[in-house]
């Protein structure tokens, strides 16, 4: 009884992150399911959007690890109990990243917050629920995607990271792209998309189209806690999202 109340939770929170977004079941609409009956989108405005932009980007770590995979517990093993900049001893627990470590997709976050702190895996709070939501709505389990941030130590009272952190920190995320090898990597909020890229553009201009970056498609796109204090903003994150499930099904496996 109680997987029976469980999966019609599962359902009705589905079905209300659709609406949220502006779809619609309809019996004769056609929509991300395909023709016939399924999910059809509420007419939208079009907003022309740039596409397939390239940020010009100058030599980083990321050069400097490409040549060398590793597994992703070598990297793991290798941060250790770090102590490589100030948030050490502020932290519970390194939060390093967790999800399938061959994922076509990966979504890439600015920090943990308090309860990704507590449990040492990322966005697991309110955010993460809602991320579980959204990928979900693109029919993906959050086990297919693997999912980490800029920066592994909760920055105190979630501030915003500090150059000298991600400084230390991003040459582990470089490596954890290295080993992934994702097709598509979905950069959320501000500091995850203007981190990778290198560039001080606001998500808001930076979302929307596919930017090539060292020879995959990153997407950025809204912060899920963002979302959660503009519901508003939803729609455009599921039309990034859209974009995501459209080239990953179109790519060759
Ligand atoms: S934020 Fe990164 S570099 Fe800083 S202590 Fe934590 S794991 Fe080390």
């Amino acid at each position: 009884m109680d997987g029976k109340k469980g999966l019609a939770r599962d359902i009705a929170e589905r079905l209300e992150f659709y609406r949220d977004v502006g779809v619609e079941w309809s019996a004769r609409g056609s929509g991300p399911r395909g023709a016939g009956e399924g999910w059809k989108e509420r007419p939208q405005p079009a907003a022309p959007r740039p596409v397939g932009r390239v940020f010009p980007q100058t030599e980083s770590m990321f050069d400097r690890v490409a040549a060398t995979a590793e597994t992703l517990e070598a990297i793991r093993s290798d941060l250790g109990d770090c102590t490589r900049c100030k948030l050490a001893p502020l932290r519970k627990n390194i939060v390093f990243g967790s999800g399938n470590p061959h994922a076509a997709l990966m979504f890439v976050g600015e920090a943990p917050g308090a309860d990704e702190d507590e449990q040492g895996l990322p966005f697991v709070g309110r955010a993460g629920q809602l991320l579980t939501k959204i990928i979900e709505a693109i029919e993906m389990k959050r086990e297919d995607v693997y999912i980490c941030n800029i920066l592994k130590c909760r920055p105190p009272g979630n501030r915003n990271p500090e150059l000298d952190e991600i400084a230390s920190c991003q040459p582990f995320l470089f490596r954890q792209i290295q080993s992934v090898r994702p097709k598509v990597i979905c950069a959320l909020g501000t500091f995850g998309a203007q981190t990778l890229l290198q560039t001080r553009e606001p998500i808001s201009k930076l979302r929307g189209s596919f930017i090539e970056f060292r020879g995959v498609k990153l997407m950025a796109t809204f912060h899920p806690a963002y979302l959660l204090r503009n519901p508003n903003e939803k729609r455009k994150v599921w039309e990034d999202m859209q974009k995501i499930r459209d080239y990953l099904r179109s790519s060759p496996p």
